[in-house]
């Protein structure tokens, strides 16, 4: 049998799925501490601004997150806490906290929730990605204040991509949390899963943490043995997917279950069940007799559910 290293599809899975339409050049080799300082002296800069959970949007057109600096001075940004994500074409890209209230905003601006811009598309898809990047790495310093080592509060360094202590020397980096999503399969059905949080019959493939000292496939299969007790052999990878909820890299796969007899975690699942793959394809175009439904299309489960469906597993 002949086997082809790259004998896959020349464009990524992971180039399909939400927050993959970056295309900030994010120049990391180049970063130095005063790279925020010339950015802002950039006439042709943009600045995303974030409030509360919330991304600032201008609505006026089709949705617009990125501010020129003028229009970024009136939302209040928050100077020490603006970082540099990179080069969009000519145009260096900031991102802030905003102070404004949110009852004074303009009134063609919205601030809108994460998830809201992210399911309803209200940005650009390359906007949406910087989006991602910069609400992972705003997030990350909101919650790192203060050194893991000594305690003390550190300062931010390379323009957002370091925060250091000045007590003892800590170096600190932004964090990015793996997490497996698997689709557990089994000849012509996989078994699909919903949790309490889902929304009304939304079912969606398992998923966990990766833990330290943990490979992605060891993870995938502790994961579904624990939430399904089902025992999982081969695991492939298909693709991933950046999870700015809050700084998450989703991990997707499709594992291959080693038995049909499974007993779900009650704790985790609300329920849980293999399905055909005819009823697959009709929770996945919206047609289900019963409503049931899979992840919307910018999801990683979808595109992990859709290449299964199209025989790509
Ligand atoms: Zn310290």
């Amino acid at each position: 049998m002949s086997f082809r290293l790259f004998d896959v599809p020349e464009t990524e899975a992971s180039h399909y799925v939400g927050f993959a339409g970056n295309r900030i050049n994010r120049h990391s080799e180049k970063r130095s501490d005063d790279v925020v300082t010339f950015a802002l002296a950039n006439t042709n800069a943009r600045m995303l601004l974030v409030s509360q959970g919330q991304l600032l949007v201008n609505m006026s057109s089709a949705g617009d997150a990125l501010f020129n600096l003028n229009d970024a001075a009136t939302l209040l940004p928050v100077p020490n806490k603006t970082i540099y994500l990179g080069m969009l074409d000519d145009m260096p890209i900031l991102a802030t906290p905003s102070s404004i209230e949110l009852t004074a905003l303009p009134e063609r601006v919205k601030a809108i929730d994460y998830r809201s811009v992210y399911t309803q598309g209200l940005i650009p898809a390359e906007q949406l990605g910087a989006m991602a990047q910069a609400v992972s790495l705003l997030s990350w310093h909101d919650n790192h204040r203060f050194c893991g080592r000594c305690g003390s509060e550190t300062v931010m360094r390379d323009g957002g991509y370091r925060r250091t202590c000045p007590n003892c020397d800590a170096q600190h980096f932004p964090r990015t949390d793996p997490v497996a999503i698997m689709m557990v399969v089994r000849g012509d059905k996989c078994l699909l899963a919903r949790g309490p949080h889902f929304g009304p019959g939304m079912y969606s493939c398992l998923a966990g943490f990766i833990e330290p000292g943990e490979t992605i496939e060891n993870a995938v299969r502790r994961e579904t043995l624990e939430e399904t007790n089902l025992r999982v052999g081969r695991v492939l990878y298909h693709a991933s997917q950046p999870w700015p909820f809050p700084y998450s890299l989703m991990i997707g796969c499709h594992a291959e279950a080693l038995s049909d007899d499974y007993t779900l975690d009650r704790d985790e699942l609300e329920d849980g069940r293999w399905f055909e793959r005819a009823e697959v394809a009709t929770m996945l175009d919206r047609t289900h007799p019963d409503g049931l439904m899979t992840p919307p299309r910018g999801a990683i489960a979808a595109h992990l559910i859709r290449s299964w469906l199209e025989g790509g597993a």
